[in-house]
């Protein structure tokens, strides 16, 4: 697949100074490397270096650790992510997550409270009035705020590099993922590029598809005997393409190796 070739110097004479691009450059080559949605195995990345920061360092800052609360604290893949790097990082333990629920204690009892004084009747729509202030974890999760921003910056300058072999070609082989895939459709200027990512990621579909049939047909009994082929992984990969990979990595290493 060709992508429109373009003027290699327009990354860097383009708009305002984009944020370490050079750096971007090599990430996103990395990414690639790896297989898979190079966005996803950027953001993962970037993520849990954000949150061994926070956890390391930044959370003593008052404006950060309100920042935290403002949210909710975080969402439910980020609370537990920051536990796992917690117990990994700090094998004599640390103190850090729990500082940080016991701040939200006081969120949730200020909720519980509002919660508690509406009347009973109206407890269908309790969640979507304005006025009850009920506490809801990781409304506004700063780590899938940083995501969003991230994930918008990385599809906006992968416009830029499809026009080099070098991101062409991996991004042809490992396609994106649906999220991600959607997101550069949304995002991408250029008519040429937009309709072959398009027609890309919808063979990827097809194929995924046509694997997870194969993969369903063979679990009958009459077609247990056949030789395995393609259709094996295709339930990893359909979740990797629906929801990016497994943020603990471990077990899927495990069951795809
Ligand atoms: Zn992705
Ligand atoms: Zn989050």
């Amino acid at each position: 697949m060709k992508w429109t070739k373009a003027k290699k110097k327009k990354i860097e004479d383009k708009g305002p100074p984009r944020r370490g691009l050079w750096f971007t450059r090599s990430t996103l080559s990395k990414a690639f490397a790896l297989g898979g949605c190079a966005l996803c195995a950027v953001v993962l990345a970037s993520e849990r270096k954000g949150i061994h920061s926070f956890l390391y360092e930044s959370m003593m800052s008052a404006s950060v650790r309100q920042k935290f609360l403002d949210g909710g604290g975080f969402c439910s893949r980020h609370f537990w992510m920051a536990k796992e790097i917690e117990e990994e990082t700090w094998l004599r333990g640390s103190i850090a997550v729990a500082i940080l629920c016991e701040d939200l204690t006081r969120q949730a009892n200020a909720g519980l409270a509002n919660v508690a004084v509406v009347e009973p009747n109206s407890r269908t729509t309790l969640f979507r009035h304005r006025e009850v202030k009920a506490f809801v974890p990781g409304h506004s999760c700063m780590f899938c705020q940083d995501n969003a921003d991230k994930e918008t910056f990385l599809a906006e300058v992968l416009e830029e590099l499809v026009e080099e072999p070098e991101f062409a070609k991996p991004l042809e082989r490992n396609g994106l993922c649906i999220r991600h895939g959607q997101l550069s459709l949304q995002l991408w200027k250029d008519q040429a590029k937009r309709k072959q990512l398009f027609a890309q990621i919808e063979a990827q579909v097809s194929e995924l598809s046509a694997d997870l049939r194969e993969f369903i047909r063979k679990y009958d009994y009459q077609y247990r005997d056949e030789p395995r082929g393609r259709e094996q992984d295709s339930v990893l990969r359909a979740l990797r393409f629906f929801v990016g990979p497994d943020p603990w990595g471990k077990r899927i290493r495990t069951e795809s190796a």
